[in-house]
């Protein structure tokens, strides 16, 4: 996709186009904020739940737990939680990527900036794809590049090599309609 602004676009400069707004995230459990006054500790998927628990069982302040399998387990409780979020609280997300950008995306809309939470990724095996033509999201084990079908509105969808943290995913376009280009 090229936009007409003029700059030079590094990443094909160097003949290799990275998803540049993907969040890099450690495969390891983060420290805790020595300065956190109290800490949300969400633990999804397969290790997560276990992995939040043990992390959480090293703090010495307050903690609220939140566990799943998905996202959408907790998706209700951690807004509830965000909404009761004070000045110096923390968040800790351990779980598979494609939960963790949901999460991020929920963060950074409540008005948390980077430094107030920690991400450590249990697993990076599936995605989320947002749909731009009916906002569904799909979860899915292929890679950018691929195409999937939609859980929405059943498109083909291209799964793009871009990350939208406002919706949680990768961004998924018709993959006909690129054809038809
Ligand atoms: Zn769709």
């Amino acid at each position: 996709m090229k936009v007409g602004t003029g700059k030079t676009d590094v990443t094909d400069a160097v003949g290799a186009p990275a998803p540049l707004s993907l969040p890099r995230w450690s495969d390891q459990l983060p420290t805790p904020d020595p300065r956190a006054l109290a800490y949300l500790v969400i633990g999804l998927g397969e290790d997560g739940p276990a992995l939040a628990a043990q992390w959480a069982g090293r703090l010495n302040m307050p903690c609220t737990m939140l566990t799943g399998d998905r996202f959408s387990d907790v998706d209700a409780a951690v807004s509830a939680a965000l909404d009761r979020l004070l000045v110096g609280h923390r968040v800790c997300a351990i779980g598979p990527e494609a939960d963790l950008l949901l999460i991020a995306s929920r963060l950074d809309a409540a008005g948390l900036i980077e430094a107030e939470y920690a991400m450590c990724a249990t697993s990076t095996s599936d995605l989320t794809v947002y749909c731009v033509h009916c906002s569904a999201t799909t979860r899915t084990a292929a890679r950018t590049g691929d195409i999937v079908i939609c859980s929405g509105c059943r498109r083909h969808l291209y799964i793009d090599a871009h990350v939208s943290r406002l919706r949680g995913g990768y961004l998924g376009t018709d993959a006909y309609a690129q054809e038809l280009r």
